[in-house]
C-alpha cells in the first residue's frame, strides 16, 4: 500500500496548511518503525467516522455481535476512559475524547440486551445466511495491528477477533499475510494506511489533527503509552486517501499521475497480474464502491474484469492513447453465466452479454456524477439500448446516455473503435487538481 508514494515537498506543505513540512519515510523505514510498534492489548480510542467517505460502520453488524460487543465495550470502555483520562492525553484532547466516548457509551447502555437467548440464536443463523457473502479480505503487512485494522475498515477490534477467531495468533503479533475478514454492510476500506515522520516541535495532538485522527487512535495505531513524540519518530498514520494525496495533471492523453493509488486487490473483481491499475484517489474510490455496490446486488458475481488503469506515475501507456492520468479505466462488459467464468475482457455481443448486470455497472458508475464519457462500441451500445427500451426507459434519458441510435450524436456513451471487449470509462479531474484538464 505504500507504493506509489513519492515525494513532493511543496505539495505537502500547501497540503498542511502552513505548518511544518512533514516528510514521509517509506517502505525501507518500515521495518525500523516496526520494532517500536508493539501489540497494543487494550482497545482504547472511540469509534470515529471518516470525514470524507461515508460508512454505516459495524452499527448494524449480525445481531450476535451487537451483543456482545456492547456487554464487553462497556465494561471495557469504562475501564480504559478511566484509565486513558488519568494517564494521557490531559491536556490536548481530554475534552473530545471524553465527549465522544461519552456520547457512545450511552448509545450502547440504551440499547443494551434485551432479546433472550433464544431469539438470539435464531437471529444469528438468519444473519449469518445473510451476511456471509459480503465481507472484505486484508493480508496483513508486518507490524499490523488489530487496532490499525480497526480504524482502517471502521470495524470494532472485539468484532475483528471474533470473525477471525480461527487464523489469529493467541498472542504475539499477527503474522504478516495473515488473511483478516471484516464483515460490514456498506461501502469499502475506508482508511489508507502511511507513514509519517515526526518533526521538532509536533505534538501527538497536532499529528493526529493533520492525519485528521483522533489522538487516540493514533496511539493504539502505533501502541503508543505516552504522549511524547521524539523528532525523527516514524508513526503510522491512516488518512482519507493516499498519503500525500494523489494528484492528475494535464489531460488523459498528455498528462500524468503524481502519487498515484493501486486499486487493491479485492472480492467480486479481477485483473489478474496487471500492473497498470493506479488511478488517483477518487477513481480507486470510486471504482470499489462501485465494485461494491455491484457484488451486493449480485452475491455470486461475477467478477467484474478490470483492465489497464494509468502506470504508476502516468504517461503514455501502450497501446493507449489515454491512460495518462489516473482518471482512464477499461472494464470487461458483464459476460452471461453459461459463458463463464470469464478471466479476461471477451467481445460482448447480443448472444453472450448479460445486459442487466452490464447496464447495473455502468448505471452504477454514471450515478456517481463523476464520468466524463464512456466508449463503447455502437453495435455494442445497440444491445444495450435495445434491452433498456424493452425494459420501458424513458426515450429521453437513453437519448442524454447513448448515441446510437443517432450516431455522432452528443451523448455520454460514445462510440470509439475498439471499445466491443471493455466500456473504457473516463472520469472527470478531481476536484482541487489544479493542473489536471479536462
Ligand atoms: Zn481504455
Amino acid at each position: 500500500m505504500l507504493d506509489g508514494l513519492i515525494p513532493c515537498g511543496g505539495r505537502w506543505a500547501r497540503l498542511l496548511s502552513g505548518g511544518p513540512v512533514p516528510v514521509i519515510l517509506f517502505a525501507a523505514f518500515l521495518s525500523v518503525l516496526l520494532c517500536g510498534v508493539a501489540i497494543n492489548p487494550s482497545p482504547v480510542f472511540a469509534q470515529e467516522r471518516p470525514p470524507e467517505l461515508k460508512f454505516e460502520s459495524l452499527d448494524k453488524a449480525p445481531e450476535d455481535d451487537k451483543k456482545d460487543d456492547k456487554k464487553d465495550d462497556k465494561k471495557d470502555d469504562k475501564k480504559d476512559d478511566k484509565k486513558d483520562d488519568k494517564k494521557s492525553d490531559k491536556k490536548s484532547d481530554k475534552k473530545s475524547d471524553k465527549k465522544s466516548d461519552k456520547k457512545s457509551d450511552k448509545k450502547s447502555d440504551k440499547k443494551s440486551d434485551k432479546k433472550s437467548d433464544k431469539q438470539d440464536s435464531k437471529s444469528k443463523k438468519k444473519i449469518k445466511e445473510k451476511k456471509e457473502p459480503f465481507f472484505y479480505t486484508y493480508k496483513t503487512e508486518e507490524g499490523d495491528t488489530l487496532e490499525l485494522v480497526s480504524v482502517m475498515y471502521g470495524a470494532k477490534v472485539k468484532s475483528l477477533k471474533r470473525w477471525n477467531r480461527k487464523i489469529l495468533p493467541r498472542r504475539g503479533p499477527i503474522p504478516p499475510g495473515t488473511e483478516l475478514k471484516i464483515y460490514s454492510n456498506k461501502s469499502v476500506r475506508i482508511k489508507r494506511k502511511a507513514t509519517y515522520e515526526v518533526k521538532k516541535g509536533d505534538t501527538l495532538s497536532r499529528v493526529a489533527k493533520k492525519a485528521k485522527m483522533s489522538v487516540s487512535q493514533v496511539k493504539s495505531v502505533n501502541g503508543l503509552k505516552s504522549s511524547r513524540l521524539k523528532p525523527g519518530q516514524v508513526l503510522i498514520i491512516l488518512t482519507s486517501s493516499t498519503w500525500p494525496p494523489s494528484e492528475s495533471v494535464g489531460t488523459c492523453s498528455n498528462g500524468k499521475l503524481i502519487n498515484g493509488e493501486k486499486l487493491p486487490a479485492g472480492p467480486g473483481y479481477s485483473y489478474r497480474n496487471r500492473p497498470n491499475v493506479y488511478g488517483t484517489n477518487e477513481t480507486v474510490t470510486l471504482l470499489l464502491q462501485t465494485f461494491e455496490k455491484f457484488r451486493k446486488k449480485y452475491p455470486k458475481g461475477p467478477n467484474i474484469v478490470v483492465g489497464n488503469l494509468s502506470r504508476a506515475e502516468g504517461g503514455h501507456l501502450a497501446p493507449h492513447k489515454s491512460h495518462q492520468s489516473g482518471r482512464d479505466v477499461d472494464l470487461g462488459y458483464i459476460i452471461k453465466d453459461e459463458y463463464q467464468p470469464v478471466t479476461h475482457m471477451i467481445n460482448a455481443s447480443e448472444r453472450n452479454m448479460d445486459c442487466e448486470k452490464t447496464w447495473f455497472l455502468m448505471d452504477s458508475l454514471i450515478k456517481t456524477g463523476r464520468v466524463k464519457y464512456m466508449f463503447v462500441d455502437y453495435e455494442v451500445q445497440r444491445v444495450l439500448y435495445e434491452y433498456l427500451e424493452s425494459k420501458k426507459y424513458s426515450k429521453k434519458l437513453l437519448k442524454k446516455y447513448f448515441q446510437y441510435p443517432n450516431r455522432g450524436s452528443d451523448a455520454l456513451i460514445k462510440h470509439v473503435a475498439g471499445h466491443v471487449h471493455h466500456v473504457h470509462l473516463r472520469f472527470v479531474c478531481p476536484k482541487g487538481d489544479k493542473e489536471c484538464r479536462d
